[in-house]
């Protein structure tokens, strides 16, 4: 069984790792799209501007029909970067509802505005899988999000001893694994969650298979 990299920007394919490249339309062009390896594709809100929403949301809408488009984003909110958080919430709205139109589920990024995603998800009763990557806050948040029907994506961050993914890590079998942008192999997240786990690697392989092909069905 292969490893699942949920979410990762490297292009490269590795053999035995199935692994989600996280495109953004903001600066990859549309027409240079991949048509067959798994991808994911949204509007990320570091770049995304209120101005070009509806050209994007237009390309978009295309994209996202495509069968190798295992999921919309990421998008998101983030209170550091970006637009104002008005209009990273309209942007995130549209492309919200565009998953729930291909019902496809969302890839989240989420720094210091994690009120306002649960508002929003909350408002507009979003029914597709809501998965946030990255997830790097404390035991406490993170249960609180799990709570609310967020599903999280773990990166380096379980790697420190202690971290409060790592605690969520051993609480649950709901998650995702993912490399994100960072230079540590998915085979090494892997093997750091399965030893908080206390479980094989195998085991973990196939759980993790189990909760993607779990969100595919919804
Ligand atoms: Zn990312």
């Amino acid at each position: 069984m292969d490893f699942l990299d949920v979410h990762t920007h490297k292009a490269a394919q590795q053999k035995g790792v199935e692994s989600i490249q996280s495109l953004s339309l903001t600066s990859d062009i549309f027409l240079a799209m991949p048509k067959t390896r798994p991808i994911s594709i949204g509007l990320h809100p570091w770049y995304a501007t209120l101005d070009k929403l509806e050209t994007q949301l237009k390309y978009l809408s295309v994209l996202a029909k495509q069968a190798n488009v295992k999921l919309i984003g990421e998008c998101g909110l983030d209170k550091l970067m970006g637009d104002n958080l008005e209009n990273q919430i309209s942007i995130l709205t549209s492309q919200i509802t565009l998953a729930e139109e291909f019902s496809k589920p969302l890839i989240l990024h989420c720094v210091k505005a994690f009120s306002e995603l649960i508002e929003l998800k909350e408002r507009l009763k979003v029914k597709v899988p809501m998965i946030i990557h990255g997830f790097n806050k404390n035991e406490e948040l993170g249960r609180q999000l799990m709570a609310k029907g967020f599903l999280l994506s773990f990166g380096a961050a379980i790697l420190k001893e202690n971290s409060g993914a790592g605690k969520l890590i051993q609480q649950s079998e709901n998650f995702f694994l993912e490399t994100d942008d960072s230079e540590i192999s998915i085979k090494e997240i892997y093997k750091a969650a399965a030893n908080l786990k206390k479980c094989s690697v195998d085991e973990l392989k196939a759980c993790i298979f189990e909760n993607w092909n779990n969100l595919n069905l919804l």
